[in-house]
């Protein structure tokens, strides 16, 4: 099994960059519970480099409020230095960790294509491209009061239309080789009362573009309480050809392949033969045994 979606850096302000240490552990937990391949994947908003860039081109809508959520989020979190992660990821793989060096990359509408000149000068094996904002609205935040409460405020078609628009935006730019989490707008539970038109819409835009899908099972740990994409989503990727990988998004190493029982079993029921992996964001098949 593949887990091509991970972070082992914690969300706390401070910490430090995992050691090559904890990356061995990482990789040996993966292959106690059957996952031979991990991808680390920090969120680049983490990154200087990345934060100085983004944020003054950013064009991010919302009330004060969002906007200052905003700046908290990214001012809390950010610190770390690409060359130094990039480093360590691939002396790593130098000495034999089973891992791939990667990075999830949000979509930041003004700001995508200076991230994306940054980007190209790494050895990425492979880019998770993300959707976690709309505007200045981190939406899948739905603990924190401030973003939480904006579901309350907007109706739930016009969020989840804005939601496709930005994911499809992001897959036709060929700046990403796999989508995450691909209708993670439903994270918090919240859906219109027939999601199929939404579902249609993206996959046929994804059929279209040049980008692999990953089948998560996050959102089991999630209010959504289903895999990203949903079985009838998953269906339709499946049915359009469109690639497909393996992730966690595992934010601790217990999380490594995560419920991947159950990931699995839904490619197989599918009858999904073979899943996408990366080299140096080249693409491989992977037979699915
Ligand atoms: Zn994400
Ligand atoms: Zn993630």
């Amino acid at each position: 099994m593949i887990d091509l979606h991970t972070h082992l850096w914690p969300h706390e302000p401070g910490t430090a960059l995992p050691t090559y240490d904890d990356l061995a552990r990482a990789c040996e937990h993966a292959r106690s519970v059957g996952v031979h391949q991990i991808a680390i994947t920090e969120h680049c908003h983490r990154f200087e480099e990345i934060a100085e860039v983004a944020l003054p081109l950013w064009r991010r809508d919302g009330s004060p409020s969002l906007q200052a959520a905003a700046d908290r989020v990214w001012d809390a979190e950010r610190g770390a230095h690409l060359d130094e992660y990039v480093a360590l990821l691939t002396a790593a793989q130098d000495r034999g960790l089973p891992l791939l060096v990667g990075l999830e990359v949000d979509h930041l509408p003004g700001a995508d294509e200076a991230i994306s000149s940054i980007l190209h000068g790494y050895p990425f094996d492979l880019l998770l491209g993300s959707v976690h904002w709309i505007g200045a609205w981190l939406f899948d935040a739905y603990g924190d009061p401030t973003f939480g409460s904006e579901w309350d405020r907007r109706p739930v078609e016009q969020v989840w239309d804005a939601y496709v628009d930005a994911v499809i935006e992001l897959a036709r730019s060929g700046r990403v080789d796999v989508l995450a989490h691909v209708d993670v707008i439903k994270v918090a539970g919240n859906r219109p009362s027939d999601v199929s038109a939404f579902e249609a819409r993206l996959c046929s835009a994804l059929a279209a573009s040049d980008v692999a899908v990953e089948v998560s099972s996050a959102g089991l740990r999630k209010p959504a309480d289903e895999l990203y994409p949903s079985p009838r989503l998953l269906g339709l990727l499946h049915d359009a050809g469109v690639g497909l990988t393996t992730a966690s998004d595992a934010h601790q190493p217990e999380q490594l392949g995560d419920r991947f029982d159950e990931v699995y079993a839904s490619l197989r029921e599918l009858g999904v033969e073979a899943l996408t992996t990366f080299t140096r964001r080249q693409r491989q098949r992977v037979p699915l045994r």
